[in-house]
């Protein structure tokens, strides 16, 4: 069928095509799209500039011979321009980020193309000899950002952070914005305004990617995690009353990572809830284990603060000594009460369930960090564990004997047991038996073992005196 469409010119400006077949207009008009989306793909829509794909196609890796480098500028870190989003809306964002690129622009010239390679961010290639620390012109960027951008008559304050990259630093375009965009944040996270790519704080966020991408292979491995257990010891009886369950990460490649590295990076992400879901099970059955050999111990197992904030954790954990049949006064709940308390309400309630059913709560690294006084009276708690920076001083004459004594006589005005953490020598041990520390854990006493092991050792250990 034919039909009869507008008179469109097509480029040249001839009016080739009066009347057209369907099939005809239908090619050319995609013909036409696919030449506009690969210019609109070349462009940022909000300011006009080329974007991050012009910059790749125009910029080959500046060679380690050349006198130029790569600037990055961040206008804002995700919180700061997510509450300007929220209490500004989406419009007014936009305006924020076109006046900054206006005030970058005002100051580079024309001469320098600016390249809008993310929502926030701009990059340039400027001259650079190599004499300077830095060109003037980034420490003029750095003081202009210090201004607020002027946003409808509204003083917007900027959280401007800029990244450097040398000549000749990596060999692709993409991996050079990429490079720029860590040093910003490298630089951001000391506050400076300014700081040049490296390469080892470049591998800790390699590293720290690669953790998190394959812990979810971890959670389905069954060679790459284990528990192990370190023994507490009563003071007065010297025998082992409880054990702490320990996380440990054999990665394939990376060797054992401590659970002191990819906890806390799991904590940022989802997957501290597989991982602790991982953690409650292995450590509920191996307690239920031990029940049945007749081993009398209670089992102390570390959640993070962000678990506790799980509707069902509590429902969860009593199921689970219910599925292995564990008494439940042989699990210990431990966690940093530091970062405990988004919603306090919540978490004590989890808590006070859990020790209404027999549970036990402990406070850990106690001292280590931000201590909340008026949070320490209210948590449904039974333990005190003194962090351990304050053990090894003791041994040594240096430490703050005094401040220990009064942190055992608070805990137990509260009715909470002490428990001193990282004893590594006899004398840090007789100190805090001299203190009135219910039980101590340390490398002196046990290191944390497998299961297998810890069985050996229970059953073979003599009493610490
Ligand atoms: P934490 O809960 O305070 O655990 C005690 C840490 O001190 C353990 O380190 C233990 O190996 C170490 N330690 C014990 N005795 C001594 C000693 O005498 N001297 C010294 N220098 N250190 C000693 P580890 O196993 O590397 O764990 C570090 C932290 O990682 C733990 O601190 C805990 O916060 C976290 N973590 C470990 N496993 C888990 C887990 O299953 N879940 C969660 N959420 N966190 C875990
Ligand atoms: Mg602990
Ligand atoms: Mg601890």
């Amino acid at each position: 069928m034919r039909q009869i469409t507008g008179q469109i010119a097509p480029e040249g400006g001839a009016l080739a095509f009066p009347i057209e077949t369907t099939k005809r207009r239908k090619r050319r008009t995609a013909q036409l799209s696919e030449e506009t989306l690969a210019a609109i793909g070349l462009y940022d829509h909000v300011t006009r500039l080329p974007n991050r794909k012009s910059f790749i196609e125009a910029h080959a890796p500046i060679p380690g011979n050349a006198s130029e480098m790569l600037v990055l500028i961040t206008l804002a870190d995700a919180p700061h321009f997510n509450e300007i989003l929220r209490a500004l809306g989406h419009g007014f964002s936009e305006d924020f980020i076109r006046a900054g690129a206006r005030r970058l622009g005002a100051l580079l010239g024309p001469d320098v193309v600016i390249y809008h390679v993310s929502v926030l961010s701009f990059a340039f290639v400027v001259p650079y000899d190599g004499r300077e620390e830095a060109p003037t012109i980034v420490r003029e960027i750095a003081r202009l950002f210090d201004e607020p951008l002027i946003c409808d008559d509204i003083p917007i304050k900027t959280q401007a952070a800029i990244g450097l990259v040398e000549p000749g630093a990596l060999d692709s375009s993409a991996e050079i914005l990429r490079a720029a965009l860590v040093a910003a944040q490298d630089g951001r996270s000391r506050n400076e305004s300014y700081a040049w790519y490296d390469r080892r704080s470049d591998a800790a966020h390699r590293r720290a990617f690669t953790i998190l991408t394959d812990l979810p292979r971890a959670l389905e491995a069954n060679d790459q995690l284990a528990l192990h257990y370190q023994p507490r010891i009563d003071f007065r009886t010297g025998r082992c009353v409880a054990v702490e369950a320990l996380l440990r990460w054999a990665h394939p490649e990376l060797g054992q990572i401590p659970p002191g590295e990819f906890i806390g990076l799991a904590e940022k992400t989802a997957l501290i809830g597989p991982i602790t879901d991982w953690v409650l099970n292995q450590s509920v059955a191996q307690a239920g284990s031990w029940q049945r050999q007749g081993l009398d111990i209670a089992v102390s197992i570390n959640a993070s603060p962000i678990n506790l904030a799980e509707p069902d954790f509590d429902a969860r954990l009593i199921g689970l000594c219910h599925d292995f049949h564990v008494d439940a006064e042989r699990i210990e709940l431990e966690f940093t009460e530091g970062t405990l308390i988004t919603n306090p309400e919540h978490t004590f309630g989890q808590l006070a369930r859990l020790r209404d059913i027999g549970m036990k709560v402990a406070i850990d690294d106690f001292g280590s960090g931000y201590s909340n006084m008026s949070h320490l009276a209210r948590i449904p708690a039974d333990v005190l564990k003194i962090d351990r920076s304050f053990a090894f001083p003791l041994g040594t004459g240096s430490g703050n004997a005094l401040l220990v004594g009064h942190i055992v006589a608070l805990a137990k005005g509260l009715n909470l047991r002490v428990v001193a953490e990282g004893i590594e020598n006899r004398n840090v041990w007789d100190r805090l038996k001299s203190l009135e520390c219910d039980e101590g854990q340390g490398y002196f006493m046990a290191r944390p073992m497998p299961p297998e092991d810890f069985v050996t050792w229970y059953r073979d250990a003599a009493p610490i005196v």
